[in-house]
């Protein structure tokens, strides 16, 4: 998607990304904007909006993308507690319109969520 700023970082368009993890289908980064410690964004490399855009052709990706965030929270060394969260919809505090996860760890996470 042309102007879609994962797109862009999934193809090596923006410098400074600081990757922790990438494969065929999909990658981590650090966040640019840090809400924890830890705290990296798992996505597709190609583009879907939001979790509620996959499809069931989708199915393989989607869990790939599962298992990115738990090499990622390996990597990142949290793997003994972190969140994964998404934000679908711009009511849900969605501001990037491609597929993400949050990982955020290091610190304690409160419940609820804000
Ligand atoms: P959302 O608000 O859509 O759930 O999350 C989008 C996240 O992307 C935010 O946490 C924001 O800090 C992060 N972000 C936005 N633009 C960039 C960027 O260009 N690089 C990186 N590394 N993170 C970004
Ligand atoms: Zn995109």
């Amino acid at each position: 998607m042309a102007d879609c700023i994962f797109c862009k970082i999934a193809s090596g368009e923006i410098p400074n990304v600081k990757i922790v993890y990438e494969d065929e289908a999909t990658m981590a980064f650090l966040d640019l904007n840090p809400q924890a410690p830890v705290h990296a964004l798992v996505i597709p490399r190609r583009h879907i909006d939001r979790l509620t855009a996959a499809e069931d052709g989708d199915t393989e990706l989607l869990g790939k993308l599962q298992l990115t965030a738990a090499k990622t929270a390996k990597l990142l060394k949290v793997e003994g507690a972190f969140r994964l969260v998404t934000n679908n919809g711009k009511g849900a505090g969605q501001s990037v319109d491609h597929l993400h996860y949050h990982l955020l760890g290091g610190r304690k996470m409160l419940w609820p969520p804000g």
